[in-house]
């Protein structure tokens, strides 16, 4: 079905194509320069309907377990049907699970020895046959967030990724790679700071002299390389210093980077309610169910025609139909003063938001929609009381 984007139904998440492909020219032209394989992160975004486009551009896709790399496995193809790589990491591939995740993955990641050992059974043919590539994800206890420690793999105590302090000096037989993710929204200098920490750590593992078994090195997720600012060129200096330096394929993985501000999601006033505060705008969106991370995160979503608190002529508080008190998504202005009908765009809402949405006090899913370049809005999947039935 198609419309135009000021006539989709609210609430509708809205994926912009042409920002999409902006997005993904430069993290190809990233590609192409350094030598970098970059994955999607499926856990930011999996509107899949949009996996051919992508498919164009990136070298494949990594996955938080085995639905995830199934979802890739199925609909990751561009139209020349090239094979895309599947990567997945999961801190513990249930015992049911591993013999499909080993059959349609081409990199498996362990977050632990006494994993890489329990699934060895299953592993260890394929990756000693070259159909399989096994590595471990390390933790180089080098924190660079501060205040955002539920994002911050490195934080004392963190069960992610394995520390240089656990490792045997020979790995162990079969483990051809090395994975590490600590960063979340960050610029080129922090991950240039964490590769010289884990370098200096884990060089023993490494090096063309040594005849090293580590033949690839994934630096994660967190890399806002797609943000105007972000120092593309450092780090392709750094992508070609590693792949020269240590003769090892270095994959990327970020996911918000992919649909960073390539989407919105269209709301509608439903009622404007009076308080001894700023009015409440009561929308037919929810915070706590449709961007679950304005309160997770927490942060402030950016919100077309709007400014701060008191800095235009109106101000109001923007809020849901749900019951929960606090889900408010936040104090906003406006030039013109909001009537009951009107319809508000919230930006930057393609990632972390379909794939983290829930149906919390019967809320109804949103729509998911694509903006093409043509104009034209396709809806590509309407939900209803069904899917929310569905799961209790
Ligand atoms: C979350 C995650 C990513 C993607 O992170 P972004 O912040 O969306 O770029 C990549 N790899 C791993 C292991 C992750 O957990």
């Amino acid at each position: 079905m198609s419309t135009t984007f000021e006539n989709v139904k609210t609430p509708s998440y809205v994926i912009d194509e042409e920002k999409l492909i902006k997005n993904l020219e430069i993290l190809n032209d990233v590609q192409v320069r350094s030598g970098a394989r970059i994955l999607l992160a499926q856990k930011a975004f999996s509107a899949y309907s949009t996996y051919p486009t992508i498919a164009r551009y990136l070298s494949g896709t990594t996955s938080s377990g085995l639905f995830e790399a199934k979802l890739a496995f199925e609909e990751f193809h561009d139209e020349t049907g090239e094979k895309k790589e599947v990567h997945v990491f999961e801190p513990a591939f249930c015992d049911d699970e591993f013999e499909e995740v080993c059959r349609i993955s081409d990199h498996i990641v362990f977050n632990s020895l006494s994993q890489l050992e329990h699934h060895r059974r299953t592993w260890e043919k394929p990756a000693l046959e070259g159909q399989l590539f096994v590595g471990l994800r390390v933790n180089p206890e080098y924190s660079t967030q501060e205040g955002h420690e539920i994002y911050d793999p490195c934080a004392p105590g963190s069960r992610l990724g394995i520390r240089l302090c656990d490792l045997p000096d020979v790995l162990p037989k079969g483990v051809s790679g090395f994975h590490f993710h600590t960063l979340c929204e960050q610029g080129f200098e922090p991950l240039k700071e964490t590769f010289e920490e884990f370098e200096k750590k884990f060089v023993k593992y490494l090096g063309r002299e040594n005849d090293s078994q580590i033949k690839w090195i994934n630096l994660g997720g967190g890399h806002h390389i797609t943000r105007d600012d972000y120092d593309r060129d450092g780090l392709a200096r750094l992508v070609k210093y590693i792949r020269e330096k240590y003769d090892v394929t270095v994959y990327l993985e970020p996911g918000e980077a992919i649909a960073l501000d390539a989407g919105y999601l269209v709301t509608t006033v439903m009622d404007i309610v009076k308080t001894d505060r700023y009015p409440v705008l009561i929308l037919d969106t929810s915070a706590a169910c449709h961007m679950p991370d304005v309160l997770e995160m927490p942060y402030r979503p950016p919100l077309r025609d709007s400014g701060e608190a008191g800095e235009k002529k109106y101000t109001y508080r923007l809020s849901s139909r749900t019951c929960l008190a606090g889900d408010v998504i936040g104090d906003y202005s406006f030039d013109k003063e909001i009537k009951i009908g009107d319809r508000l765009v919230f930006e930057d809402m393609a990632i972390y938001s379909m794939v983290k949405n829930n149906t919390f006090n019967g809320m109804p899913l949103p729509d998911i929609c694509i903006l093409r370049r043509s104009g034209e809005c396709d809806v590509v999947k309407e939900f209803g009381y069904d899917d929310f039935k569905c799961r209790l």
